[in-house]
């Protein structure tokens, strides 16, 4: 039994905000609010009490709703201590442990750089909040990371327990998927994903949170390692593929211009 509900705020394109909630409380913390009038109404209709701000990266779709958010609830606001975060108080640097609140789990957090030169991600309880990191069945663009930064990242959330829920930013995993089944037609627990997936979409619903068992079996760019992978990669470029890493990177050019 899991001590939080996440609840599910889409705004802008694509991107969602991240509502946490701990039982028998009316307490949330609010990751990346990019827009902050669909955060409020929702946080309003639900009598919910914002305690925090939880930030991962400063892409504007992330970071947007701050000031206007704070300008109605006054409370901290957690992110990276190597971006400029609007109206951060808290700076954070990898491995902390945080007590943002007395009614919820101590948060544990990340250093996952790549997509960004500073993105973090927030673990807590079994819920990994990571951002542009890592997505359904794909990964974050490089905007000022390098594919070293970005493999090791994935790495570090690729060991952690496999149950563990993945909530990410954005809502890409049709397209995601459709990238993955490129990568390995053959991988049938991508073909079953997609057929879901379509489903999903067709209702209209989130495809989101995704879990980290169903990403080691679906998500190319979490499986360099397979024989699968790396046959498909190798058909894409000319030169020699020395390791995992230049796997990653080549699938991760691949995917830019797919
Ligand atoms: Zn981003």
């Amino acid at each position: 039994m899991s001590l939080l509900s996440v609840h599910t705020i889409p705004i802008l394109e694509d991107n969602y905000v991240w509502l946490i909630q701990a039982s028998n409380s009316q307490a949330v913390i609010v990751v990346d609010p990019g827009d902050e009038v669909p955060v409020l109404a929702y946080i309003e209709a639900h009598n919910l009490i914002p305690v925090a701000l939880l930030i991962t990266h400063h892409d504007y779709d992330h970071v947007d709703g701050i000031k206007p958010f704070l300008a109605e609830y006054d409370v901290p606001v957690y992110g990276p201590a190597d971006e400029l975060i609007p109206g951060m108080t808290y700076p954070l640097s990898s491995t902390e442990q945080l007590s943002v609140h007395a009614d919820f789990p101590s948060v544990q957090v990340l250093d996952v750089p790549g997509h960004t030169r500073g993105h973090i991600a927030y673990l807590i309880d079994n819920c990994l909040f990571c951002g542009d990191t890592l997505f359904a069945a794909g990964c974050g663009r490089l905007r000022g990371g390098t594919h070293e930064q970005l493999f090791s990242s994935l790495k570090q959330i690729s060991r952690l327990p496999p149950t563990t829920k993945i909530y990410c930013s954005h809502e890409y995993t049709e397209a995601n998927l459709a990238f993955a089944r490129a990568v390995e037609p053959s991988n049938l627990d991508v073909a079953e994903r997609q057929e879901k997936v379509a489903s999903l979409s067709q209702l209209g619903k989130a495809t989101l949170p995704s879990h980290l068992a169903l990403e080691l079996k679906t998500n190319p760019f979490l499986r360099c390692h397979k024989t699968s992978v790396i046959g498909a990669v190798k058909q894409q470029v000319s030169e020699r593929l020395g390791d995992e890493q230049a796997v990653f990177t080549a699938l991760r050019q691949w995917k830019d211009k797919f």
